[in-house]
């Protein structure tokens, strides 16, 4: 009885905080210190030294960032975690801390568009070379990796066309060569897959999205291995960007925590409702959720996951101009970037957050010009259904 683990819904409220060291406060103390005073000269320099452990200056630690570190850390089942400013400053401060002139780096042919840019046109600035491969299919990865390839980097589902990536597959071919596994899991969030359990080194968040939930931060968390996690924290974060959480925003995302397995449920059980009733519609022309039987990686859905999670990529007929004109008939539902709030987003990828790839670049990466990308939020579902009807309907008229 004793030895259960606990569910993850439990560890998102408790984990890593012992009340009775903090008054009784139930809610972690917020520690708005950018310094911390050394009883000695000596102690001052033993801190600096690694030799004896403790905060001494935010921009490497601080203790509300270190009980979100913590928790995230638990809840992806990893050694370590690490606190980021940006899910942007998670990205660059994990990818420089292991990288240098004549290295490569393998990242999946779909992600994010301001970390594909980073990928294929900062780092490439600084000498390293960069490979787009489609992971979808990892024979693609045994024949691109090489020697000197240091990180295979993806998004399982990927930003903004929900394609899939079977980590445990593509893991095994990595560490094969040496490479080490970097999964950005923002969509996914560790309620419906956990990257490390399946093999990945070092998972990467924009905690601006799902595990926040309320819109109202923006932020990064990465975990892995104590030993990776202590570079990247020296290396990425301390020296190289800079990249650090403020504690307020580690306050709000530990509170948004609490409940990330009941939204993270409830996103998903609406977008699987949702997507079905888009999909019968004779105005959509296609639609990529996971949970559908459509959808070409239902078998690696059902495996590597537990939900299907709240993004609903799709296209309307009539391409962007048909696209484009539904969103502006939405009244519920935000045109908005981000993802993950309390609120229905949508937003058009070609003309927003992936208009950093070129027209080509989405030809051949599988980001239609038409698509439009609904992140499906926590309002009654039939309103957010009332909503995107009413804008179809006009649509076929
Ligand atoms: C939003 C997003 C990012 C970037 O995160 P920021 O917090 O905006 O810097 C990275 N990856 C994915 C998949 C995202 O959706």
């Amino acid at each position: 009885m004793e030895d259960r683990p606990r569910s993850l819904a439990t560890r998102a409220i408790h984990h890593g905080y012992d009340a009775r060291l903090h008054q009784g406060a139930l809610n972690p103390p917020l520690f708005l210190s950018s310094t911390f005073s050394f009883p000695t000269a000596e102690a001052g320099g033993a801190m600096f030294a690694g030799e004896v452990e403790g905060h001494f200056y935010s921009r490497i630690s601080n203790p509300t960032l270190e009980y979100l570190e913590r928790r995230i850390a638990d809840l992806e089942g990893a050694e370590a975690g690490l606190c980021a400013a940006s899910g942007m400053g998670a990205i660059t401060a994990t990818l420089w801390s292991f990288l240098e002139a004549g290295d490569e780096v393998i990242l999946d042919k779909t992600l994010y568009g301001c970390t594909f840019a980073f990928l294929t046109h900062g780092l490439p600035r600084f000498g390293v070379r960069v490979r787009p491969v489609d992971l979808s299919d990892p024979s693609n990865l045994a024949e691109a990796i090489g020697p000197k390839t240091r990180i295979v980097y993806f998004e399982t589902p990927a930003n903004p066309n929900n394609r899939l990536v079977d980590i445990a597959a593509v893991a095994e071919i990595a560490h094969r060569h040496g490479a080490r596994v970097v999964v950005d899991n923002t969509y996914a969030t560790p309620v419906l897959t956990r990257p490390i359990e399946h093999g990945a080194d070092i998972v990467v968040h924009s905690a601006t999205k799902f595990l926040s939930g309320h819109g109202d931060v923006v932020a990064g968390l990465i975990v892995g291995t104590a030993d990776d996690i202590a570079r990247i924290r020296l290396v990425g974060i301390k020296d190289m960007t800079g990249a650090v959480m403020s504690p307020f925003s580690a306050m709000l995302i530990l509170r948004g925590l609490k409940t990330l397995d009941l939204r993270v449920q409830r996103h998903s059980a609406s977008a699987l409702i949702v997507a079905h009733a888009l999909e019968q519609h004779p105005a959509v022309k296609c639609v990529h959720y996971p949970g559908l039987a459509s959808f070409p990686q239902s078998g690696l859905a059902r495996r590597q996951m537990s939900g299907f999670g709240g993004m609903i990529p799709f296209e309307v007929v009539g391409g962007k101009a048909g696209g484009i004109a539904m969103m502006n008939r939405l009244g519920l539902i935000q045109r908005a970037v981000s993802l993950g709030d309390a609120e229905s987003l949508i937003q058009h990828p070609a003309s927003m957050t992936h208009s950093t790839y070129t027209p080509e670049e989405r030809a051949t990466h599988g980001i239609a010009e038409g698509l439009v990308r609904l992140s499906v939020g926590l309002e009654g579902v039939e309103d957010i259904l009332d909503d995107l009807m009413r804008a179809l309907a006009a649509h076929n008229a």
